[in-house]
C-alpha cells in the first residue's frame, strides 16, 4: 500500500476565512483519518499579491484551528530552483514556446472568457523562428506557454466523480512563465506537489477547472498525478463564495472576538456529516469523519452561523 500524503497549501495573500478553514479541516481529516501524513506549503510565489506578515498570520490560523503538519514547511518563494529546472525541461522537450503578448493585447484579441480567465488564442505559436528573433523584432522579453492539443480530457475526481475538460477551448495555451520571469502558479503547484510527495489534493470546487492544466503539466514533466477531491465551498446568504478581498468572515476577526476555535471546528464538522457536539477539537472529529458523508452542496456561512459561534 502506498503512503497517503495530503497537504495544506495556503497562499498568504490576505487573511484566511471560514471557507479556507473548512477546506483545510477536510483535507487534514481526510488524510489523518486514514493514517496519512500532511505537509504544509506556503504558496507565496506571486510577490505582487503576497501581503507582508500574512504567512505568520496563516500559521497562527492553522494552529488556532488545531491543525498540525509533518516535516518542514515549504515556502514556494524559497524553492524556485526545481521550478526553473522544470521550465528548462519543458523547453528542451519543445512543450513550451515563447509568447511576447502583453495582457492588453491578449484581452483585445480574445473576447472569449471562462471563469474570469481570458483564453489565449495562440498568437505566438510558430510566430518566430526563435525567441531571440522575436525579442529583436519586438524589443521585449517573452514569457513561456505550454502548447495544448485540442480535445477533451476525461479525468477523475475522488469527490466529484468523472469530469471532462478541454483546456485548449477553455484557456488555450497557458503560461508557465510570465514575461517578467515570474513562474506561473500551475507549474509551481505540480512541481512542489511532486517534491513534497503529495498523493492527494483536497481543495475547494472553485479550483476544479485548473486541474486539467495541472494534469497536462504532470504528463509533460513525467510527474505522478495525485488524487483530487474538489469539495463544496462556503458561501454567504446570497450564495456568493466567501472572498479574501471582501474580508469575509476572517479567522483573525473570529480570534479577536475570542470565539472558541472548537465552536468553528464543530460547525465545520457538523456541516460535513460528522455527528459532533457544540464544541470539538480538530483531532476529536477524526474518528467520525468520512469524506463520502460530506454533503455535495455548498455550505452557507452567514449572520446566523456567525452569531451561533458565540
Ligand atoms: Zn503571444
Amino acid at each position: 500500500m502506498t503512503e497517503i500524503v495530503g497537504r495544506l497549501a495556503p497562499s498568504p495573500t490576505g487573511a484566511l476565512h471560514v471557507g479556507h478553514a473548512r477546506s483545510f479541516l477536510l483535507a487534514w481529516w481526510h488524510a489523518r483519518s486514514r493514517g496519512g501524513r500532511v505537509v504544509l506549503r506556503i504558496e507565496d510565489l506571486d510577490r505582487e499579491r503576497v501581503k507582508p506578515g500574512a504567512t505568520d498570520l496563516v500559521l497562527r490560523d492553522l494552529e488556532w484551528l488545531g491543525l498540525d503538519w509533518d516535516g518542514p514547511m515549504l515556502r514556494q518563494s524559497e524553492d524556485e530552483e526545481p521550478l526553473r529546472a522544470a521550465v528548462a525541461e519543458l523547453l528542451e522537450r519543445g512543450s513550451v514556446y515563447p509568447c511576447f503578448c502583453t495582457r492588453r493585447e491578449i484581452a483585445l484579441s480574445a473576447p472569449h472568457v471562462t471563469d474570469g480567465e481570458v483564453r489565449y488564442p495562440g498568437t505566438c505559436r510558430g510566430r518566430f523562428a526563435s525567441a531571440a528573433d522575436g525579442e529583436r523584432e519586438l524589443g521585449r522579453a517573452p514569457g513561456l506557454r505550454l502548447a495544448v492539443e485540442p480535445g477533451e480530457l476525461a479525468l477523475e475526481d475522488g469527490f466529484v466523480g468523472p469530469f471532462t475538460s478541454d483546456v485548449e477551448r477553455e484557456v488555450g495555451d497557458f503560461q508557465v512563465q510570465r514575461r517578467d520571469g515570474a513562474l506561473a502558479y500551475q507549474l509551481a503547484v505540480v512541481v512542489h506537489d511532486a517534491r513534497q510527495g503529495v498523493t492527494e489534493v483536497l481543495r475547494g470546487r472553485d479550483l476544479l477547472s485548473s486541474s486539467a492544466r495541472q494534469w497536462l503539466l504532470q504528463e509533460h514533466l513525467g510527474l505522478p498525478h495525485p488524487t483530487w477531491y474538489h469539495v463544496p465551498v462556503v458561501v454567504d446568504e446570497g450564495g456568493a463564495r466567501l472572498a479574501k478581498r471582501r474580508g469575509d468572515a476572517t479567522l483573525v476577526e473570529l480570534r479577536e472576538r475570542r470565539v472558541d476555535p472548537r465552536a468553528l471546528v464543530a460547525w465545520v464538522a457538523r456541516s460535513s456529516g460528522v455527528n459532533a457536539p457544540d464544541r470539538i477539537g480538530a483531532r476529536d472529529a477524526l474518528e467520525g469523519f468520512r469524506l463520502d458523508a460530506v454533503p455535495k452542496e455548498d455550505v452557507v456561512f452567514g449572520a446566523r452561523e456567525r452569531a451561533a459561534l458565540g
